[in-house]
């Protein structure tokens, strides 16, 4: 028989686990899944400053003290991958489990997207990365290439040169997207340039490995061959929802479409965090999403 659960919690990034803490505190039974280990995308950043209350933290201690705190009511970490959502809010995982929520919530977030390029395939995780907090080191004195201007290619681009003997950071337009204060920074960091108004076309491989990226300039069309050895593009994100998209709650681009309340147009199906169609995604927006939809959830599950 189907496991009987009443908030089943999709995804242990900031948003499930503020989630989790406030729907196993309210005294429902809560079970968290995740297809990795607790913590999103905390786990990959470097440092932490903009959460209220904690100064300045590394996002790994962030996440374990998050984690501590969300399973201290009594919720469950389930390491799973999830493969569907019922209408009847049935949660079918990889291995075959199924739990029968009363609600579920949905905070899986998005994963960075990839370039779209000849080669990329065979670059990553060859020279290409996603993630400057886990592959850095593997950089050591290398020309490193970041692709994008928001803040997390900022970010990210200063990190890198902890390692890297260079970065080059290539926008397509003439301005960042990310904060001023990254961007001052940027500038200020002897080890940084920027390439501006140029897109990538290609990677360039040399036994089987990143040794530099076609560029293409955006105005003249004209294309250049950058050396590098490392690849890092952080061009925005891709929603992880492909589990719901038969429910009707997506968006064009994939994003979770939800209510004041954080409820989809599906009764008892929430959505918190990065996943869900907004305009401001931060660590702090993602668990304040994750206390109101638990809270909402624990409203409609007891009526009270
Ligand atoms: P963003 O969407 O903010 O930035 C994406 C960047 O990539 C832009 O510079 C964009 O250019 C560029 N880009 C997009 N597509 C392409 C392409 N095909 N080729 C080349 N360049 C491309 O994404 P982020 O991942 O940086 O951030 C996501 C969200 O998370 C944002 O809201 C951000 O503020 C937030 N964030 C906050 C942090 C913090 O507060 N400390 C840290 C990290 C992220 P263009 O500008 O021309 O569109």
């Amino acid at each position: 028989m189907d496991r009987q659960v009443d908030l089943v919690i999709i995804g242990a990034g900031p948003a499930g686990m503020a989630a989790a803490l406030y729907g196993s505190r309210a005294g429902l039974s809560t079970v968290m899944i995740d297809a990795s280990a607790p913590g999103g995308k905390l786990l990959k950043t470097y440092q932490i400053e903009n959460y209220p209350g904690v100064g300045t933290v590394s996002g790994p201690d962030l996440a374990m003290q998050m984690y501590q705190q969300s399973i201290a009511f009594g919720a469950e970490f389930l390491y799973g991958e999830v493969v569907e959502v019922t209408q009847d809010k049935k949660v079918r995982l990889a291995d075959g489990t199924v739990l029968e929520a009363k609600a579920v919530i949905i905070g899986t977030g998005a994963r960075e997207k990839e370039m779209g390029i000849p080669n990329e395939a065979e670059a990553i995780g060859h020279g290409e990365s996603f993630c400057a907090v886990c592959d850095g080191a593997f950089f050591r004195n290398k020309d490193v290439v970041v692709i994008g201007g928001g803040n997390s290619a900022l970010e990210e681009a200063q990190f890198l040169t902890r390692f890297a003997s260079h970065v080059t950071i290539v926008i397509r337009r003439d301005v960042f997207r990310g904060s001023v204060k990254a961007q001052k920074e940027v500038e200020e960091n002897e080890k940084i340039s920027v390439i501006y108004h140029h897109i990538p076309k290609e990677v360039v491989l040399t036994d089987g490995k990143v040794s530099g990226i076609v560029l293409e300039n955006v105005q003249t069309k004209e294309q250049q061959t950058l050396a590098c050895q490392g690849i890092f593009p952080f061009i925005g994100q891709v929603p992880e929802t492909s589990f719901v998209k038969d429910l009707g709650i997506l968006n064009e681009r994939g994003y979770v479409i939800a209510n004041e309340q954080l409820e989809t147009a599906v009764k008892g199906i929430y959505v918190a965090g990065d996943c869900k169609e907004k305009d401001l995604r931060q660590v702090v927006t993602a668990t304040a999403d994750g206390v109101i939809a638990a809270t909402n959830a624990f409203h409609a599950i007891t009526g009270m």
